[in-house]
């Protein structure tokens, strides 16, 4: 299916929605309008023949003069221009004036142009002239009767019909201009949403290309586009720190393979060409260097099964101060050569955990301190209950850790000193599958350090 662009589809959505305001209220306003101003020329129309009836009643002579003929005629002939046909009578009936038969022609001109005009304008009103009679009365006394006859319900002159139309005309134009305006507002905000959105696909693709270095500008107004542009730079940046790593986790596992597979060859060739006697001492040297390349394939299978979420915890009643002391009593040899003053302090604290990957926790903390700590140092192990979380803390005066450096120890392959760990042996593992451990126990760990003075591993636990 034909994809639309999501700038297209929001300019029209927009546009839309201001054509369907746009023609809403111009179709009410002019509606309301129209129809509120006839209201009111009906009422002047009806007002205008009271006022002529209130003042021809009014021009009656009391002392037997009767109605003043010269002055209905002349109120009579101006009524007739705006399309009131007027007849009067007197007491008893009798015709006194009559428009129709004053000027027949220009009565029936006057009916004949408005009943025409409203015919063509407004045939749904279906009016017609129509007679309204009105008593007259002087201080009481009843002195004859004025018809007044006029279009109803009402009529409008060129003069209204003009007005409406203008009317309708500008509502018109504001609707033309409102709408066009729109679409060019629309399209603008269209462009404004979705151009970091094209900014973010095209990022993306080449993401997915393996570009990881790409970026994309993040500074926008709208919080959900920064959002956007701030996740896909965090995961270009992760990715490419991950790809950093995988490079290095190549480079370093065959770097430590390296060396001992060199070492064992060498001898090997040398003692199969005669070269050397297959001593004691030499069978053990090569042993040492096949242990170390087992303890690298046990380090790289652990960290895949903690990394793949494969731990399953057998857990049991487990006391953290004895086992610490068991676990400290393995590193004898170690702390011996050293000359380093180890000791575990503390309370009993019982917990639930899996006792053999809680020992390589404890294991893995205290042969670091081991390793990075010189002669003569001092490494402790401390337990304690904080309500229900228990407290271990392992604690060295090595070398320490830089503030930079102690936000990264916990990654995968992370190493402080490159050329330093490697004579130490660590492939930078230790405390990726430690963290791990720990935090499949539902507990934390965490490091404070101060370079040169030493290093402080705290780790907690639920105890239940
Ligand atoms: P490694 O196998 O290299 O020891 P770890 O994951 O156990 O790997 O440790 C990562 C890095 O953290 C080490 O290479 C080391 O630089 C640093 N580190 C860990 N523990 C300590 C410590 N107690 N004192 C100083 N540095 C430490």
């Amino acid at each position: 299916m034909k994809k639309t662009h999501l700038r297209t589809t929001l300019s029209l959505a927009f546009a839309l929605l201001v054509a369907l305001t746009v023609c809403l209220v111009s179709i009410l306003s002019s509606t309301f309008i129209s129809r509120e101003f006839e209201e009111y020329v009906k009422l002047t129309q009806k007002k205008q023949a009271d006022d002529l009836a209130e003042s021809i009643g009014s021009h009656y002579d009391e002392s037997g003069g009767g109605f003043n003929i010269d002055y209905v005629h002349g109120m009579g002939m101006y009524a007739l221009k705006d399309g009131f046909l007027i007849r009067l009578y007197d007491e008893d009936g009798n015709l006194l004036w009559d428009a129709e038969n004053h000027d027949m022609a220009l009565c029936h001109e006057v009916m004949d142009t408005i009943t025409l005009r409203m015919q063509e304008n407004r045939p749904e009103l279906h009016g017609d002239f129509v007679t309204y009679s009105y008593d007259l009365e002087t201080k009481g006394k009843h002195t004859g009767k004025l018809e007044i006859s006029y279009y109803t319900p009402y009529y409008l002159d060129e003069n209204d019909f003009q007005f409406i139309h203008a009317l309708n005309r500008i509502l018109a134009l504001t609707s033309a201009v409102s709408l066009s305006l729109a679409v060019v507002l629309g399209v603008l905000f269209a462009r404004r949403i979705t151009k970091p959105i094209s900014g973010v696909i095209s990022a993306t693709k080449k993401i997915s290309e393996g570009d990881y270095g790409v970026r994309v500008d993040a500074n926008l107004k709208e919080r959900e586009t920064h959002e956007l542009a701030d996740a896909v730079n965090h995961m270009a940046a992760s990715l490419e720190e991950q790809e950093y790593l995988r490079r290095q986790l190549t480079g370093d596992i065959a770097h430590e393979l390296r060396t001992p597979v060199t070492n064992i060859s060498s001898y090997m060739e040398m003692m199969i060409d005669d070269v050397m006697e297959p001593t004691q001492e030499r069978l053990k040297s090569c042993y040492d260097e096949l242990s170390r390349l087992f303890g690298l394939i046990t380090d790289l299978e652990r960290l895949e099964s903690v990394e793949s979420g494969g731990i399953n915890l057998n857990k049991e009643d487990v006391e953290l101060l004895s086992l610490s002391e068991t676990i400290l009593q393995g590193f004898e040899t170690g702390i011996h050569e050293k000359n380093i003053d180890a000791r575990v302090s503390g309370e009993e604290v019982h917990i639930c955990a899996d006792r053999g990957r809680l020992s390589q926790v404890i294991a893995n903390l205290l042969s670091n301190a081991l390793k990075y700590t010189d002669e003569n140092g001092k490494i402790t192990i401390s337990v304690k209950r904080k309500k229900d979380i228990a407290e271990l803390v392992v604690e060295d005066t090595g070398i320490g850790i830089s503030k930079e450096d102690r936000e990264r120890v916990f990654e995968r392959f992370y190493r402080t000193d490159k050329s330093r760990t490697r004579k130490t042996g660590g492939a930078g593992m230790g405390l990726s599958i430690t963290k791990a451990i720990v935090q499949a126990h539902g507990g934390t760990i965490h490091c404070e350090s101060e370079p040169g003075t030493g290093s402080r591993f705290i780790v907690t636990l639920p105890v239940i």
